[in-house]
């Protein structure tokens, strides 16, 4: 027979830590978040060895009393709510009294606090739970400490990532928070250097601005809208501004940031028929709505919610995003047929001349006609192989020392990361220099990148590097086709004649002429036999 036992506190934290604490960054969003309900205006986070071996928080909140700093260690102990009503009229970013107990049953902790106005506080240590000191001591705001994270929880620790990994989710959640709280100054200081300073800002725009730079928000349009119970300030990627990775999507429901299917499909499907094939849209939505309305009390973490209406938001987003953006035509279907063009032969001559008559269809396909039949070419595909093939085989890059160096302000991560893969990036005929505050200064380009978007094409090649490619030829693939990609895509150039003989024999002088780096076809050749059956005349 089974014995039942009802769970000693220690233990039962223990299991709460498990689903509120999975990593260095969970514990400094669960303290920067109680800084900020603690009405901080100032947050200073410290870690050592990417959080592992600590995690300091400071803040200048209102502090808490002997008897709070002894109880707020305690399981379900939390000031931010009395009675049921509460629980569904939350306007704190905690409330479910489960952080400070999780933290300190996984890891070594220190509080130090005072309450405001005065000066004289407590420090308190306890460790795996344990209260191991209770000493007065001086504090203005809140300080805690947490060293050597998962030390009785080996399974745990086992599954943190390299220090760089475990900094860059923390470099995460710090940029998340301070994106919502604009009105709060945030600093990060890793392994004794500052790698974030934001002072205090006056509105969601001008945090965008001190996080990301004038340039990236340069991309971005602005709107403001508001329908019975909602109110979204937004910032959306203007049309073209695309990325290859979802790394610059926020969105944050009465200032917490979460995540959301429902919502990202909305922005998604705003911008339909604007978005190349795995092109992610640029965007931060700020939505105020009604408490009442949410609830957020879905998951320990809480970076979920669920919404008493979830269809009225969905559709607000959705046209709040459409009204701002381009209007585009309606897509026109053609006849649909059975029959699938064939994807051209390598081995087929195409017979190329430099006279070749072809035309355009759109602006990005090119058609030609010889004996064998019509061959289709996606101008940006087809551009693309080029040039991935070009950047992988080091030939012809032709690197130029610039006249002007161009300064480039990036986000926190893409900066660090940018920099320790310098020699990656010179063997591309890119060469970066680290200019301080989150600024690089690149000095050379190759000479097809000369008009290329390259702060585009920095953040797109930081991502691939944070998403992890290890095996070096893999890594020098992935940043060829993300410089391949990012040129190839940009502009809707007419090319011409020359230029079209051009690109077709370059096409044609590839190890893998029929695909992009991404697999999409670059030329699809439809014979005299496929056409005749497409017009069912055999
Ligand atoms: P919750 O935030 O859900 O209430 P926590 O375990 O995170 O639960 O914190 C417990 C309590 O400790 C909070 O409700 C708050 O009263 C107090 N507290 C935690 N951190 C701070 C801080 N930095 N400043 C003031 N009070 C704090
Ligand atoms: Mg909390």
């Amino acid at each position: 027979m089974p014995q039942i036992q009802v769970l000693p506190p220690i233990l039962r934290n223990k299991i709460a830590a498990g689903e509120v604490i999975e990593r260095p960054a969970s514990v400094v969003k669960e303290l920067i978040e109680n800084s900020i309900d603690a009405r901080s205006t100032d947050i200073r986070i410290e870690v050592l060895y990417g959080g592992k071996r600590l995690i300091k928080v400071s803040d200048n909140g209102m502090g808490m009393d002997k008897g709070d700093a002894l109880l707020c260690f305690e399981r379900y102990a939390t000031s931010k709510l009395l009675n049921e009503e509460d629980l569904f009229h939350i306007k704190t970013m905690g409330f479910r009294g489960e952080a400070l107990p999780s933290i300190a049953s996984v890891a070594k902790v220190k509080l130090v606090t005072a309450p405001q106005g005065r000066y004289q506080g407590i420090s308190i240590e306890i460790q795996g739970g344990e209260v191991k000191t209770v000493k007065d001591s001086p504090s203005i705001g809140t300080t805690i400490e947490v060293r050597d994270l998962f030390f009785n929880t080996p399974a745990r620790r086992k599954f943190l990532k390299a220090h760089n990994t475990e900094l860059f989710h923390i470099i995460d959640r710090v940029t998340e928070e301070a994106l919502s709280y604009y009105e709060i100054g945030f600093s990060l200081v890793s392994d004794n250097h500052e790698t974030m300073r934001i002072p205090v800002a006056s509105s969601p725009r001008e945090r965008i601005l001190q996080i990301y730079g004038d340039e990236f928000l340069e991309g971005l349009i602005e709107i403001d809208t508001q329908a019975a119970d909602i109110k979204m300030n937004s910032f959306i990627a203007k049309e073209g501004n695309v990325r290859n990775s979802k790394a610059y999507q926020f969105i944050f429901i009465n200032k917490r940031p979460i995540r959301n299917s429902s919502i990202t499909h909305a922005v998604y499907s705003a911008y339909e028929g604007m978005l190349p094939q795995k092109k992610h849209p640029v965007f931060f939505l700020f939505l105020t709505i009604d408490p009442g309305m949410v609830d957020v009390n879905v998951h320990p973490s809480k970076r979920e919610v669920r919404f008493e209406n979830k269809e009225t938001i969905y559709y607000f987003v959705q046209s709040s995003i459409k009204e701002a953006l381009p209007q585009v035509p309606p897509h026109i279907p053609y006849g649909s047929t059975s029959t699938s063009p064939s994807v051209i032969s390598e081995a087929l001559d195409l017979g190329y001349k430099p006279c070749l008559s072809f035309i355009y269809l759109g602006d990005a396909f090119i058609a030609f006609s010889n004996r064998e039949g019509l061959t289709l070419i996606d101008q940006h595909a087809a551009h693309e192989r080029i040039l991935y093939e070009k950047f992988l085989r080091g030939a012809d890059i032709n690197s130029h020392r610039l006249l002007f160096p161009k300064q480039m302000r990036l986000s926190h991560k893409e900066y660090h990361i940018i920099l320790q893969n310098r020699t990656s990036l010179r063997d591309f005929g890119i060469e970066v220099d680290d200019f301080g505050q989150d600024t690089v200064i690149v000095r050379s380009l190759p000479e097809v990148l000369r008009e290329a978007d390259i702060r585009g094409i920095l953040s797109d090649i930081a991502s691939c590097l944070i998403e992890g490619v290890a095996p070096d030829k893999e890594l020098r693939e992935a940043i060829a086709a993300k410089i391949a990609c990012h040129q190839s895509v940009r502009g809707k150039t007419i090319l011409k004649q020359e230029e079209v003989s051009q690109l077709l024999s370059d096409l044609q002088d590839c190890l893998h002429p029929n695909n992009c780096p991404h697999g999409r076809p670059t030329r699809i050749f439809l014979s005299l036999e496929d056409l005749k059956k497409m017009f069912k005349r055999t």
